[in-house]
Order: C-alpha cells, then sequence, then structure tokens
C-alpha cells in the first residue's frame, strides 16, 4: 500500500469508503450506534485531514504569492498576467454557465411529462419545516456570501471583503481570502520597490516558508487515503437511498452537464488557447482532482493543486502562485453551472416558468456570485437562495422555493464533490494557459507530467 502512487491509494480509500458508508446504512440505519461511526468517520476526514490542509493554506498563500510575485520582472508584466487570468475567468465560466443552462432547459429534471416532478413536489411539501431549518444553517457557515445584499452591490460586498481592517485578524480567518492575497499582493508590490539588506532578508525568509509549507503539503498527502475514507464512508452513511432516486433526474442533469464543462469545454481551451496535451493535465492534475473530489472544497485543495501544478504540470511559481489563489476564490466554473442548474429546477419543480429575461438575470447572477461564493463545502447553497430572491421576487414560487433549496442540500454533497473537482480544474487550466501565452516552455512538457504526488521516492 506504502509503495503504491497516491492516485491509487486515493481511489481505493474512496471505494473502500463507499462500502464501509453502505455497510453502515444497511446495517445500523439512522440510530445512535450509526451516528457514532459517522461521528468517527467524520474525525478522520474533516477534523484530521481537512483540518491539516486548512492549516497550512494562510501561510502557503502568502509565502507563494510573495516568492512569485517578487520575482517578476516589470510591473508590465504583472498587469498583463492579470488580464489574462481575468479574461480567462470570464470565459471558462460563462462556457460553463451556457452549458449548464443548455443541460437543464433540454433535459428539464424537474418536470415529469410536463408537469412539476410529483414525487420531489410531495417530498418537499413533507419535509418542508425540516428543509427550512437545513437551509438555514447553511447561511451560518463561512459560505462567503450574504443573504441580505451589500447597499453598493456584489462589487462594494468584494471590495468589503478585500481590505481588512486589520492584517493580522484576515490572517487567522480562512474565510477572508480575498483579503489574504489583497495583503500578500501588496507586500510583494511593496518588497519590489525596497532595496538592501532588509529586503534580502524578507525575501529569502519568506521564501524559506513557502519551501516548509511545501514539504508539510506532501506530509499531510501521506494521510489522504485516510482522510478520504472517512470522508466517503460518512457521506454514504447520512444519504439515503429512496430520496436519492427521487432526485436522479437532477443529479443527472448536473452530473452530464459538469461532465461536459471537464472533458470537452476545458480540454478544448487547454488544445486552442494553452497548445498543449489534455491528457498530460488531466494526469499531472490527478491527485488535486481526487482530493477536491473527496474534500468539496477548493480551498482546502489549495495546497495540492499548487503543488501538482508546479511539480507536475512544469508552470512557474510566479504564474501558480498568481493564478490559483485568486482561481480558488473567485473562479468556480462548477458552481456557476450548478447554480444555474438548481435554480431552474427549483423553478420547474414549482412549476414556475422563467421567460428568456429571467434566464438571463439568472446567468448574470450565477456568474456574479460564483465570484463572491468561498471554496467551502455547499457554499453555493447560499448563492442559490440569494438568485431565486433576485429572480422569484413578486412571483407565486419564491417561498416555497426555500423549501426546495432544502431538497437540493440534501443531496448536495455528493454534487459538491463532483464540481469542486471541476473548480479546481478549472483553475489550474487557467494557469497553464497563461504560463504558456507568457512563453513557459516547460508547462506540461512529456518529461514532468504525469507523476504523483506525496512519495518519499519521488521528493
Ligand atoms: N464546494 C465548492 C468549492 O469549494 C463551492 C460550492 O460550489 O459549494 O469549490
Amino acid at each position: 500500500m506504502f509503495k503504491m502512487k497516491v492516485h491509487w491509494q486515493i481511489i481505493i480509500a474512496l471505494v473502500l469508503g463507499v462500502v464501509a458508508g453502505s455497510l453502515l446504512q444497511f446495517l445500523l440505519g439512522d440510530g445512535v450506534a450509526q451516528s457514532r461511526w459517522v461521528l468517527a468517520c467524520e474525525f478522520l476526514g474533516k477534523t484530521v485531514f481537512i483540518g491539516l490542509l486548512k492549516m497550512i493554506i494562510v501561510p502557503l498563500i502568502f509565502s507563494s504569492i510573495v516568492t512569485g510575485i517578487a520575482g517578476l520582472s516589470g510591473g508590465a508584466g504583472f498587469g498583463r498576467l492579470g488580464l489574462k487570468t481575468l479574461g480567462y475567468y470570464f470565459l471558462s465560466s460563462m462556457l460553463a454557465i451556457v452549458i449548464g443552462l443548455g443541460a437543464v432547459n433540454v433535459m428539464k429534471p424537474g418536470l415529469v411529462d410536463g408537469k412539476p416532478n410529483p414525487e420531489v413536489a410531495k417530498f418537499i411539501e413533507k419535509h418542508s419545516e425540516n428543509f427550512k431549518k437545513k437551509g438555514a444553517s447553511v447561511n451560518e457557515d463561512a459560505t462567503g456570501l450574504r443573504e441580505d445584499p451589500h447597499p453598493l452591490g456584489i462589487v462594494g460586498d468584494l471590495v468589503e471583503r478585500m481590505i481588512p481592517t486589520n492584517v493580522f485578524k484576515a490572517a487567522s480567518d480562512n474565510g477572508a481570502m480575498l483579503s489574504l492575497i489583497f495583503v500578500s499582493l501588496l507586500t510583494a508590490f511593496g518588497l519590489r520597490t525596497i532595496e538592501g539588506v532588509g529586503k534580502e532578508a524578507l525575501v529569502s525568509a519568506v521564501g524559506g516558508l513557502n519551501k516548509l509549507m511545501i514539504k508539510i503539503t506532501g506530509w499531510i498527502m501521506r494521510l489522504a487515503p485516510i482522510g478520504v475514507f472517512g470522508l466517503m464512508a460518512a457521506t454514504i452513511a447520512q444519504t439515503g437511498p429512496s430520496f436519492l432516486l427521487s432526485m436522479a433526474n437532477y443529479m443527472l442533469t448536473v452530473l452530464i452537464a459538469l461532465g461536459l464543462h471537464l472533458f470537452v469545454a476545458l480540454p478544448l481551451l487547454l488544445v486552442f488557447l494553452g497548445r498543449v496535451n489534455p491528457w498530460r493535465h488531466f494526469c499531472a492534475m490527478r491527485d488535486a482532482l481526487l482530493t477536491a473530489f473527496s474534500t468539496a472544497s477548493s480551498s482546502a485543495t489549495l495546497p495540492v493543486t499548487m503543488r501538482c501544478l508546479q511539480d507536475k504540470a512544469g508552470v512557474s511559481k510566479c504564474t501558480s502562485s498568481f493564478v490559483l489563489p485568486l482561481g480558488a476564490t473567485v473562479n468556480m466554473d462548477g458552481t456557476a453551472l450548478y447554480e444555474c442548474i438548481a435554480v431552474l429546477f427549483v423553478a420547474q419543480v414549482m412549476g414556475a416558468s422563467l421567460d428568456f429575461a429571467a434566464q438571463l438575470s439568472v446567468v448574470v447572477l450565477a456568474l456574479l456570485t460564483s465570484v463572491g461564493v468561498a471554496g467551502v463545502p455547499s457554499a453555493s447553497l447560499v448563492a442559490i437562495v440569494v438568485i431565486i430572491q433576485n429572480v422569484a421576487e413578486d412571483q407565486p414560487w419564491g417561498g416555497g422555493a426555500m423549501a426546495a433549496v432544502g431538497a437540493i442540500y440534501a443531496v448536495d454533497r455528493i454534487l459538491d464533490m463532483c464540481r469542486t473537482s471541476v473548480n479546481i480544474f478549472s483553475d489550474s487550466c487557467g494557469a497553464v494557459i497563461v504560463a504558456r501565452s507568457e512563453g513557459e516552455k516547460g508547462v506540461l512538457a512529456a518529461k514532468g507530467a504525469g507523476g504523483s504526488l506525496g512519495g518519499e521516492s519521488e521528493e
């Protein structure tokens, strides 16, 4: 087992987790004994594995951005990098949204024979109180979005979250990712403008910190199989099979749309914009994809994404440390696509038809809110609530829609795992495309690409 490459270990852990979770569900039902086992599994997955990954996010992002940008030559280079990155984020998110919109309009998962799906409607009615409560508890998470709109709109909200009132407080809060990126960028630019011994000492200290964090990421990845096992077993044990069946059409629509974006749209961007072999990129990113799938958190996966991109895909530290942390926070293709499908699904189940103008506002809101959503599990549910409130204002389906969001919440985990993988893969494609356009020759060259992380032999 220990000689095996990390991605194989993770895949085996995933399968074992599914088996263990099903056994827990089948043998122990919903009783006290089951919840104890679920708690134990969650402890392994959430407290230990995700906890360790989150532990290193702040020093890793800070040191990566500072060492990366401090090494960039010329301010114009940075402006170009920024524009290309934002252009890519916009393009890939729009592609994702169009795919989501197409899928939900063609497959109509909320309808059966042209009428609202009676199974789902019945289920929502039966569990409506419970779901309303669950929907509310989602808002308490650090999802990054607020339900009450900022008086200056989403831009005001972003700027407010970007500027910390206290640097140290921001540095101690994983939810304050935008502030951290902002402070790190300021530090990096500041360092480029000063001279002398102080500058050299600071740059080399931050460089040392970065090396240390990369080393620790490798150690944490050795625990990945155990963490993944725990996360999978807990998820499967908690998701009842009967409800999964009545939501099957919805889940299928989301999975098909995510699959199209992951396996068709993004590879096409890699080929046409990056001129690289997409298969090689998939191989290089496999540990990150599996980690995103198991943790359902782009932020927690960031250390692994960063390591895969630099070590296996050969993207320079400078490009990857600029594109990835920003991408993990603001570029969420899977999330944007999912929000579109979810909102239109809720409308279908509620028997409301959304005309072209209403669908267009769903598109715009999905694009904007996917920027604000934090890279944590189930964060999009708050965005979905925000979009419904905006689109369904004054419409009869607005009120009941919150219960329907509860139904979505019940099957969210498995879909979250898939959309998070799409989110991080899109970030990594952006980094590859930007790196190639900057003339980085070693990106996905045959030699470096496709290995695995974490093994001592490879370090
Ligand atoms: N879990 C997703 C992520 O971390 C966000 C979401 O769509 O809920 O990327």
